[in-house]
């Protein structure tokens, strides 16, 4: 007999009678022999209802209050299908995560698990009942027992840590698309349906837009190897499975908190190159990435930071060996990057040997602005400064001193208790991959952009500092190549983004830290979108970036910024532009199929 857990969620239960044909689901799922655990959202809307509901009555609601109202949207759903379930003679139990006992951080609106008690639920299934649980919300810890939630889209999140608890055989997501998709089919009809997606791939789609797994959900099934699988709840088709390698034995108390970052990665074998005050217009980035992908040369790293007057900077690693050649093609280019009417100086083309890669990386880091913050500030204590930083959703890396590079390793390790560094090592799954598994699409962020920080250690370890203690989460970090001498002193920018509810507090702090710090201007864009791709397979793959680039100039659309890992590229655009880029993005690299998907409304 497998132990399953199921989840449902709005659009699954929007209706009496979908709340009917779950229940049918449940009991033939129990009737094939299984024990189950269901996990319920709220039905239809209801959840943006109540935050409309309180809105209307304050523009800056009280979290805990907000998080009691939210808590009811889920209770009445479990009460629903447990009665559905018994009208077909299913004996089940409905009941609110305090009383399944999952108990999370005191922190309201997006409060981590850190443990679940089995032992009710247990008892209940053994006793023969469905046990269906409310998803999304939790108890505090301590003597307070708050009604906690944790985020919008948690439910997910809820079923993978009951499965990892119970030590579930699988953990099924149920909703109202077939899977995953290379793509949102409600932005792109086109989209295709893909049979498994690895974890890490998943863990950045979701983070980077794609709302049918909440992130942090994934984080748990690849830190349990969970298996996952995300299917639709009007078919009986496979769906999609999210695969995970076999993780390190981990213990379930602390669930979520337990170790933010993973790993310890450094890379000397790297070589920087910058091209200093292109044109800022779209296509440059283009014709440059083409021109080497044509080399056959693989690139690393890629960072353009806001733009400056109208020019920008492009910097990017390549393995030492690749250097030369990277080299030529941008000398190359340059000149007749040069010749643009729009560019005021010189564009340059600049080499640097003597840099080594540091990177953490981690599922747990997401949604945990401290992480960074510490980063930064372990090496600033260090006396290491840091010349470029490009992060992911799991990872932040760092273009730093080749000769800072072991000291950087030792600080960081101890900082993260992690046992030793390693190198990046290309997987063998890696390399068999698709290059581009995906793409997403998030218009739900600002920009900041702090210009001329002085370049000194411990600038970047001050700023994210001051963001994490207003636990304001920071999405995409980028520090150009940008450097400028601003009175003697060599300065650099550090821009940012953070959802957009978040842009005001975090234009708070970096006016506040201007006070203290000689800073130049702080900029704030929210009318920005971000397009990504993601894919193992692209690292072993030239010529991704470019063909990316390539499909936004063909549109005219300028890349404002852009930020990359290892497995995805991530261009923030205009948000007017966001939705065209999704779609020619997601064509250049022949994602659509000729099926469209139905996604009910
Ligand atoms: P549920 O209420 O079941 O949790 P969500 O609305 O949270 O459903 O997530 C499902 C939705 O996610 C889909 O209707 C789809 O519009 C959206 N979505 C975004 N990106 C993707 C993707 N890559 N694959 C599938 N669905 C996606
Ligand atoms: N009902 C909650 C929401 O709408 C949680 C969820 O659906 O996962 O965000
Ligand atoms: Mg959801």
């Amino acid at each position: 007999m497998a132990l399953v857990v199921q989840k449902y969620g709005g659009t699954s239960v929007g209706t009496v009678e979908r709340i009917k044909a779950v229940a049918e689901r449940v009991a033939k799922t129990v009737q094939q022999g299984n024990s189950l655990v269901v996990v319920v959202s709220a039905m239809g809307k209801s959840t943006d209802t109540l935050v409309g509901l309180a809105q209307a009555i304050s523009t800056k609601p009280c979290r805990r209050e907000m998080d009691m109202l939210l808590s009811t949207g889920e209770q009445v759903s479990i009460a629903l299908l447990s009665m559905a379930l018994q009208e077909l003679g299913q004996p089940a139990i409905s009941m609110t995560g305090a009383q399944v006992g999952i108990v999370t951080e005191a922190e309201h609106s997006r409060a981590r698990i850190l443990e679940i008690n089995t032992e009710r639920l247990r008892k209940n299934l053994a006793a023969g009942k469905v046990v269906v649980v409310a998803g999304f919300q939790g108890v505090s810890n301590g003597e307070e027992l708050e009604i906690t939630t944790l985020g919008r889209g948690g439910s997910d999140t809820s079923a993978v840590a009951l499965a990892a608890s119970l030590h579930a055989d699988r953990c099924e997501i149920y909703t109202d698309v077939p899977g995953i998709l290379t793509t949102d089919p409600r932005l792109v009809p086109e989209a295709q349906l893909m049979a498994e997606i690895t974890a890490d791939e998943m863990l950045e789609l979701a983070s980077l837009g794609a709302s049918v797994l909440h992130p942090r959900a994934v984080e748990i099934a690849r830190n349990f190897g969970i298996p996952l699988v995300v299917l639709s709840s009007w078919s009986d088709a496979p769906g999609t499975r999210v695969t995970s390698p076999t993780p390190r034995p981990r213990s379930l108390s602390g669930l979520e908190i337990a170790k933010a970052v993973d790993g310890v990665e450094i890379d000397t074998n790297q070589a920087k190159v910058a091209l200093l005050r292109i044109p800022d217009r779209p296509g440059v980035a283009a014709s440059l990435f083409g021109s080497i992908a044509r080399e056959a040369v693989d690139i690393d790293l890629i960072i353009q930071s806001v733009h400056e007057f109208n020019t920008n900077d492009i910097a990017f690693t390549v393995a030492e060996d690749a250097l030369k050649q990277a080299e030529a093609v941008s000398e190359a280019i340059a000149p007749s990057l040069r010749s643009q009417p729009t560019a005021t100086e010189e564009a340059e083309v600049m080499v640097d040997r003597q840099i080594a890669k540091i990177a953490i990386s981690g599922a747990g880091m997401i949604g945990r602005p401290g992480i960074a913050a510490k980063m930064f500030q372990t090496l600033a204590d260090g006396g290491i400064n840091i010349q470029m930083i490009s992060t992911s959703e799991v990872k932040v890396s760092c273009v730093i001193d080749k000769k800072d590079c072991d000291r950087a390793a030792q600080v960081l390790c101890q900082a993260f208790d992690i046992d030793s560094s390693t190198l990046p090592s290309l997987s063998a799954s890696q390399s068999s991959a698709p290059p581009v598994r995906g793409v997403a699409l998030d218009k739900n962020q600002a920009r900041l952009a702090i210009l001329h920080v002085p370049d000194r250690p411990g600038m970047a370890a001050q700023i994210f500092g001051l963001l994490a203690a207003k636990n304001v989460s920071v999405d995409t970090i980028i520090q150009s190549q940008r450097c400028r001498v601003i009175n003697d002193l060599p300065t650099r920018d550090i821009a940012f983004t953070v959802a957009q509810g978040d842009g005001e507090m975090a234009r708070n702090v970096l006016v506040e830290l201007a006070k203290t710090i000689k800073c130049g201007e702080i900029i704030v864009d929210d009318a920005i979108a971000k397009v990504s791709i993601v894919g193992a397979g692209m690292i072993a793959h030239p010529g991704v970036a470019a063909k990316f680039f390539n499909a936004l100039a063909r549109e005219k659309i300028n890349i404002q910024m852009i930020t990359t890992s290892e497995i995805k590229i991530s261009c923030v655009v205009a948000q007017s532009d966001g939705i065209k880029a999704l779609k020619v993005v997601h064509q250049a690299f022949d994602l659509a199929g000729q099926d469209t998907v139905h996604v009910p409304a």
